[in-house]
């Protein structure tokens, strides 16, 4: 009973690692997939698509590399110091052709000085990804997701604020929980690996919702204090 018990429990492991890939490569899928359409239904194509859409195939390549990685044993992420300004920007460029679609317009209110953490550039990009789709996801139609950084002595903050269908106290509760969804297609992994993420980056994730009104998701992560610009 026990060894069955042991293979079952393997079997869902797999079966959750599945959802995890699947979940992960269909974000550039989709992108690549956008800037298709935007391309054949304009005459224009210019290289700015060819750009984004080429590095999107570059992510997949990654996340399957990553996957070979994982499949070895004793292997890490690197962290490094990163400039999460231009993060977030790269991620918004990318997903503004979704939002566009939609009619929805992506907003970013950001600091004018540099900000650096400490993190691994494309897991942070997968968090946010994340967030902007499913901002865009909960919008039936036309309207704005807002995205906030400020900084404080210790910390960066990065909201993500959409006027979507909001969340109950009860869905809120059961974001995050593996598979939970109330998408057609969703894998209801999206948020729990984004919750991953920010902790293993020693953030932390709030979430504000209004039934009807809109959802507000703010991360938070520890600054990198470097030497020379303390000394300045
Ligand atoms: P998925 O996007 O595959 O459903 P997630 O874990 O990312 O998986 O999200 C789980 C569920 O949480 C979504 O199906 C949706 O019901 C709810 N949710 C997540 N983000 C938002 C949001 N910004 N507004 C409203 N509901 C949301």
């Amino acid at each position: 009973k026990e060894e069955f018990m042991m293979q079952s429990e393997k079997l869902t492991m797999a079966g959750q690692l599945a959802a995890g890939i699947a979940h992960e490569i269909r974000n550039p899928l989709t992108s690549i997939n956008g800037f298709m359409k935007l391309m054949r239904s304009s005459d224009r194509s210019s290289e700015a698509y060819f750009d984004i859409m080429e590095s999107e195939l570059k992510r997949i390549e990654l996340i399957v590399n990553e996957l070979l990685v994982l499949s070895k044993p004793q292997s890490k992420h690197k962290s490094q110091a990163v400039d999460i300004l231009p993060v977030i920007d790269q991620v918004v460029t990318l997903m503004d052709v979704q939002a566009t679609l939609k009619n929805i317009e992506i907003l970013c209110d950001k600091p004018d000085s540099p900000v650096q953490i400490v993190g691994e550039v494309n897991q942070l990009k997968q968090v946010f990804i994340n967030l902007l789709k499913n901002g865009m996801d909960a919008m039936a139609s036309s309207g704005s997701i807002h995205v906030m950084i400020t900084t404080n002595e210790h910390e960066v903050l990065i909201s993500v604020k959409d006027e979507g269908s909001g969340m109950t106290a009860e869905q809120i509760q059961q974001l995050g929980q593996p598979f939970y969804t109330t998408k057609e297609t969703g894998t209801g992994l999206g948020y729990m690996i984004t919750q991953n993420i920010i902790h293993n980056h020693g953030g932390s994730i709030q979430i504000d919702s209004v039934p009807d009104r809109g959802t507000t998701f703010t991360v938070k992560l520890p600054k990198l204090v470097s030497v020379e610009a303390s000394s300045n």
